[in-house]
């Protein structure tokens, strides 16, 4: 058996979660940058594969967009085409292995959704009949189902509601925590703050990764730096196009239980997680002015102060308490602002840089519902040293067409 069949058959087992890890000596050394959910799911898989995985993120774990995030866990209508509807389906599917394996803090229980005009009503019950096809338990259901699915939701007896029994959502800060404590257990170590600064090169080939702590001998790098801009340019000499946009989420002190599951409204979107804290997104964002555009500039991961913060909250609660009456009595814990990893066309990045291919580069929206067939792909090609089939239509060099799903 040669080195390349041997190395194999161990990543498969250790992917498995069974079996040795690779000879010492033969350990890949890995650089991941960016400690949010999707350099943490990479870090883990890569570890327990047996690679030999340093952790580095400027702020912390879960600090960014897996911190303002809105964690819904779902291959719905708006993952499209086919190829990228069937990953979301598997990263689902995979989320309920690790939810068991690692003790992750999701709630299973679907979710509903709706709008409140008939033509794009109309066109939902075409899309969730395209879901069926694609094998999805998703289904219209009638007000009286509504009522019985989410008994305190105000909810129009005429109207009716896409209902996708498949999804969760998760604590996004525990799950990233929890997976980079797993990696850990694996051997890696996860260093912050140390901020990525440069990679230097011989002969083409990556020879260590210059950060603010030091220098760190790696054979690998992989940028999961999600919406931090011009990283992809200056590191892996690839720019990739993005069109981040911020989002407001907003989070509750615990409550006693007002809603089941996800529930995604006109105007609003919120679960209550099994701390009873209930998450609120909105899906149009912040007012549109001059001084939030002024603000925007700076692409701020906070609000300037408590009252901007809880003026923000505030206006989404309002939203949530026309379909949740007890939400106007629901007291703010934190508010919240996260930038979007979003490449154009909607679709992730994953792939070396052409230039610079021991630089990989891991760049996506709905990274919290792909996070774990990413870490698992991701670590088979960088390990297996091949590139695999299913990854191909997500490669940096691509051309981008711009694609507005969200
Ligand atoms: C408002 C909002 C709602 C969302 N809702 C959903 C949803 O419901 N479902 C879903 O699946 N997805 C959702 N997403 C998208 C999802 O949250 C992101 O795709 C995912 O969190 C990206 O994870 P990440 O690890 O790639 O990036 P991040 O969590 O942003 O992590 C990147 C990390 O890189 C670090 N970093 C940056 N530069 C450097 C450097 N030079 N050196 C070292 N470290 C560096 C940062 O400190 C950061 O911790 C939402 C996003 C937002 C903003």
């Amino acid at each position: 058996m040669d080195r390349r069949t041997l190395l194999k058959s161990f990543v498969a087992a250790a992917l498995a979660g069974c079996g040795p890890s690779p000879a010492e000596t033969n350990r890949l050394r890995v650089v991941v940058a960016g400690a949010g959910i999707v350099g943490a799911s990479i870090a883990y898989h890569l570890a327990r594969a047996g690679a030999s995985v340093t952790v580095i993120d400027r702020q912390g774990p879960a600090t960014h967009a897996s911190r303002g995030t809105f964690a819904w866990i779902n291959a719905t209508w708006a993952k499209q085409p086919r190829h990228y509807h069937a990953l979301s389906q598997d990263s689902v599917t995979y989320w309920r292995e690790l939810h068991q394996l690692l003790n992750l803090p999701v709630r299973w229980g679907g979710s509903l959704e709706w709008f409140d005009n008939d033509e794009r009503q109309a066109l939902l019950a075409e899309q969730i009949a395209e879901q069926v096809e694609w094998g999805e338990p998703a289904r219209m259901a009638s007000a009286s189902e509504v009522a019985e699915l989410e008994p305190n939701l105000s909810f129009d007896p005429g109207a009716n509601a896409a209902y996708s029994p498949n999804d969760g959502a998760v604590d996004p800060v525990i799950a990233t925590q929890r997976l980079l404590g797993a990696a850990e257990r694996f051997g890696a170590t996860v260093s912050f703050p140390c901020e990525l600064l440069d990679a230097s090169l011989s002969g083409g080939r990556l020879t260590s990764v210059e950060t603010s702590a030091g220098s760190i001998e790696a054979d690998r790098l992989v940028l999961a730096t999600g919406a931090a801009p011009g990283l992809p340019g200056h590191i892996a000499e690839i720019e990739i196009p993005q069109r981040s946009t911020p989002g407001v989420i907003t989070l509750t002190r615990p409550m006693p239980r007002i809603v089941n599951r996800i529930v995604a409204a006109p105007g609003v979107h919120l679960h209550q997680r099994d701390d009873g804290r209930v998450v609120l997104g909105e899906q149009e964002g912040a007012p549109e002015n001059e001084a939030h555009a002024l603000r925007l500039q700076a692409r701020p991961n906070d609000f300037p102060d408590e009252t901007v913060a809880l003026q923000h909250g505030n206006r989404v609660r309002e939203a949530a308490a026309r379909y949740f009456a007890d939400m106007a009595e629901a007291e703010i814990e934190a508010v919240y602002i996260g930038w979007r990893p979003l490449p154009v066309d909607g679709h992730p990045v994953l792939g070396p840089g052409p230039v610079r291919p021991d630089i990989y580069l891991a760049i996506m929206h709905s990274g919290v519902t792909l996070a774990p067939i990413v870490g698992q792909l991701v670590a088979r090609e960088l390990i297996e040293d091949e590139a695999m089939e299913r990854l191909e239509r997500y490669r940096p060099t691509r051309t981008f067409e711009r694609i507005e799903r969200y």
